[in-house]
Order: C-alpha cells, then sequence, then structure tokens
C-alpha cells in the first residue's frame, strides 16, 4: 500500500503549529519532533537542521489529518506520546505498546545490568543458563532485555492480562526472540508450577503505586496506562509482598530475586525479605536520579 505523502514545506507548518499548540498546553514540544521520528521516518538532525523543507514528498504511516487528530488527543486527553506513537525506546529496542501495557520506563532498564551483575557476583554455577522469568511483563520489555543479556537462559514471561501477553509475544517476534522466551497467561508464579524449586532468577518491575496516590500522578500516567499494572494496593506492597513470600518455592538455591520499586519502599522491602527468612545477600540499587529502585536477594 502506497503511504501518504506531504511536502516538506507543509509538514514544516504542521511541526511549528503543533510546537506552539504544545508550548501553550504545557507539553513538552520535543515530543513533536519525536512522533515525526516515528511517523515520518525522519532523522534527529534533519529535524534539527529543519532539512527535511526542502523535500518535495515525505512518506508518512499516517496522513496529516490523522496526525493532527493524534496530537489534539496528546495535548486535549494527555494521551503520552507513546500509545499515539504505538512504540516506545527501550534499551536499544522500539517496542510496540497500546493502552493495555505500562510505556516501560527508562529507570526499568537497569533491571536487566543488575541481573547480569548479580549473576556475575554469585558463587552458585550456571545461573545464566538455567530458567529466568519476567512476572508482570507487561509489554515484555524485561524478558526481551534478559533474553539478549543471557544467549544461554530460557525465558518465561507471565502477565494476567491477554492483551499484555499479545503484545508482548509480537515484541518478541519482531526483534527475532519469539522462539526463546515462553509466554503464559497467568497471575505471577500461577502459570509455572512446573518450574518449582529450579528457577535461576526471578525479574519483576511489579504495580507498586499506593492506590490513594494513583489519582494524584501525571495525567498521563493515571488517565491512560494500565491500572493493573500500577496499582500496588493500600501501601503499594501488595505484590512486592506476595514475591517475596512465593518466590521461594520456585527459585533454586542461589537463585536471584530482583524487583523494581516506589521511592521510599526499600526499607520494608528489605524487612519483608529478612522477615521471610529464605533470602540472603539483600541489596538495594539506585536509579539513575539516585532514587533506591531496586531490591535483590539470594535464595538461601
Ligand atoms: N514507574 C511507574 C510510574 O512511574 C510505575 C510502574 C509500576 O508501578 N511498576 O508510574
Amino acid at each position: 500500500m502506497e503511504l501518504p505523502t506531504v511536502s516538506g514545506q507543509e509538514l514544516a507548518l504542521w511541526r511549528d503549529r503543533a510546537k506552539q499548540d504544545a508550548i501553550a498546553a504545557g507539553v513538552s514540544p520535543d515530543e513533536v519532533d519525536w512522533l515525526l521520528e516515528e511517523v515520518a521516518d525522519l532523522d534527529k538532525l534533519s529535524l534539527r537542521l529543519e532539512s527535511f523543507k526542502e523535500r518535495s514528498q515525505i512518506p508518512l504511516k499516517q496522513p496529516l489529518s490523522v496526525l493532527t487528530e493524534l496530537w489534539q488527543q496528546r495535548l486535549q486527553d494527555r494521551m503520552p506520546v507513546q500509545y499515539l506513537a504505538g512504540v516506545a525506546p527501550w534499551r536499544h529496542f522500539s517496542l510496540k505498546v497500546a493502552t493495555g501495557v505500562l510505556i516501560p520506563r527508562p529507570e526499568t532498564e537497569l533491571l536487566v545490568d543488575l541481573a547480569v551483575r548479580a549473576i556475575q557476583a554469585s558463587p552458585t554455577p550456571d545461573l545464566a543458563s538455567g530458567y529466568w522469568v519476567d512476572l508482570g511483563t507487561g509489554s515484555g520489555a524485561i524478558a526481551l532485555g534478559l533474553v539478549e543479556a543471557l544467549p544461554n537462559a530460557t525465558i518465561y514471561a507471565t502477565d494476567t492480562s491477554a492483551e499484555a501477553l499479545a503484545i508482548a509475544r509480537q515484541n518478541a517476534i519482531a526483534l527475532g526472540f519469539g522462539e526463546r522466551i515462553k509466554f503464559c497467561q497467568g497471575s505471577w508464579w500461577s502459570p509455572l508450577e512446573a518450574l518449582k524449586g529450579r528457577v535461576s532468577g526471578m525479574v519483576s518491575n511489579p504495580p507498586y503505586i499506593p492506590t490513594s496516590e494513583i489519582a494524584r500522578l501525571q495525567p498521563e500516567v493515571a488517565r491512560h496506562e494500565p491500572l493493573l499494572a500500577l496499582d500496588g494496593g493500600s501501601d503499594g506492597l501488595d505484590c512486592i509482598r506476595h514475591l517475596v513470600e512465593t518466590a521461594p518455592d520456585y527459585l533454586c538455591p542461589g537463585g536471584i530475586w530482583l524487583i523494581e520499586m516506589m521511592a521510599g519502599q526499600a526499607k520494608q522491602v528489605v524487612q519483608l525479605l529478612q522477615k521471610r527468612g529464605c533470602y540472603d545477600k539483600i541489596q538495594i540499587f539506585c536509579d539513575l536520579a539516585n532514587i533506591e529502585r531496586f531490591a535483590l536477594a539470594y535464595r538461601c
């Protein structure tokens, strides 16, 4: 199918207008360029230098009238630009996203590196080649990071949402990892009974926002991202408590337990892990904003 096209001049006018509207609505005008990179396949430099203006025809994935509607949704409904473009960059992947999955965040990228370092720091042999699980996979981001970083591991990814799993599966296939990640529908460990006692590592970015705080998040998050991926119950720790409680049945001795959490939760998460009595070498790691964001422990 032929893509619609637009002249460089026309696109430049559209872009100026969209940027002005963004500024008036309190949205970063840089998002206009990000959207154009995705839908007009323009690179950052040609946008910065405005060299695209000289082109007589620029192919667009969507006609300009549709782009105008999308941009209105961005400004009026506060729809995140990643949902409008249908993609989000994460590590060096471009992941398909839709409102049924949380937009993968930059801080979550570090979870994959922490998993690799945790393997390197461990005396347990063969952790890198065993079973690894991403519980609550959403778009599949963490599972994809793991499958790439651990070429000899077998990855399982679970989610209760069929819609999320369908997107995660599409991402895995598009990136050539369709065969190496097994996607299972169900809550946390429930589809993985067969792996009891055999899992080398569990990684998860569970919902961890206290219910009462969700309405106070940015409207982009509160109105459009899936509540299922955000709401961690009254203190935000419901899912983390569940993972602390259940993981020892599934992890092998020396197996790795690694999660993302919210600012301010580290102390309680350490206490939960200590109280469970099955974990050692409990550690907290910060994200790049120096916020205590990740908790790591090893199954005794
Ligand atoms: N980090 C996400 C946010 O900022 C929350 C993700 C989660 O609950 N796991 O909204």
